[in-house]
């Protein structure tokens, strides 16, 4: 992990770092009232202390999308803290070369960038069948703005101002990798998923989906012929516990593109909703 020697972090605590790099910041433990551990700045943590599963062994590579120079910086800092390596892009074209030139395992993107908006940035990337996770920063706190950045193929989002313990935290969920204990072949009907390549296949013809529309449909696959409530969906592939309404939308945005690619015009139909309650993924009509 490559430490930047050049600028040398005074000995402040992290919340004391980063309230000065974002003029509102709020702590985490203004956020969770949890107390906050002071923990120098400067010091790297251990192996031991680190969140568990942001350390691999092959290295998370981060790319953050943002022009705000003090935003930017804040969150390259964090993320390197947590053996992150970082590059970052400042506008919409740096963007696109960094994503030709390499691969990442999670991209930051601001939606407000000095040479165009993030959202089409992100189309131009789905289009380009780049199926890394995308978490979307932004400042824009209107529901309609979210469910547009889902529509448009972000996995999450965090509005601004946020707490960098929560990003750490989105970061984390979308890396989580699928357990390799479970069966590593799923398939209803025609549709067939490959849970190790993250390959899904209907018809014989190659499907993309995005990392959350994987989950989703790798949670319903596993629940094949039975209900599965937006609850569950929630725990399960939000891994929100403490659920919030407006997931409610997010879920069903991301059902509605699961379902628009997985059931295909003239094919049998596979994900049902069962009104009120839920949906099933199985070959005959759920409420047959
Ligand atoms: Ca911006």
């Amino acid at each position: 992990m490559r430490r930047d020697t050049a600028e040398p972090v005074p000995n402040r605590t992290v919340s004391a770092l980063n309230s000065q790099a974002f003029p509102h910041w709020r702590s985490p433990a203004q956020l969770c009232q949890n107390a906050e551990v002071p923990r120098s700045a400067d010091s790297f943590p251990s192996a031991a202390s680190r969140p568990a599963g942001l350390a691999e062994p092959a290295g998370v590579r981060a790319l953050v999308i943002e022009d705000e120079p003090k935003v930017a910086d804040a969150l390259r800092r964090g993320l390197q803290r947590e053996a992150i390596d970082v590059s970052l892009a400042n506008d919409v074209e740096s963007a696109l070369r960094l994503t030709e030139a390499g691969a990442f395992d999670v991209i930051l993107l601001d939606l407000m960038l000095p040479d165009g908006d993030g959202l089409d940035l992100l189309n131009t990337l789905r289009g380009r069948h780049v199926q890394t996770p995308v978490l979307v920063l932004t400042a824009r706190d209107a529901v309609e703005d979210r469910i547009a950045g889902l529509d448009g193929g972000a996995d999450d989002y965090l509005v601004k101002p946020f707490a960098f313990e929560e990003v750490l935290a989105r970061i984390r969920a979308l890396l989580r990798r699928p357990n390799m204990t479970e069966t590593v072949r799923l398939s209803v009907a025609d549709l067939e998923m490959d849970v190790s390549t993250r390959r899904v296949m209907r018809q014989g013809h190659a499907i993309d989906l995005t990392f959350r529309e994987f989950e989703l449909l790798h949670y319903l696959m596993r629940h094949e012929g039975r209900l599965v409530s937006r609850g569950m969906l929630a725990q399960g592939v939000w891994r929100d516990t403490a659920r919030s309404t407006t997931l409610d939308n997010v879920i069903d945005v991301h059902m509605a593109r699961v379902r628009r690619k997985i059931d295909l015009p003239g094919s049998t139909k596979l994900i049902h909703t069962v009104r009120g309650v839920g949906f099933m993924v199985r070959e005959e009509p759920a409420d047959a």
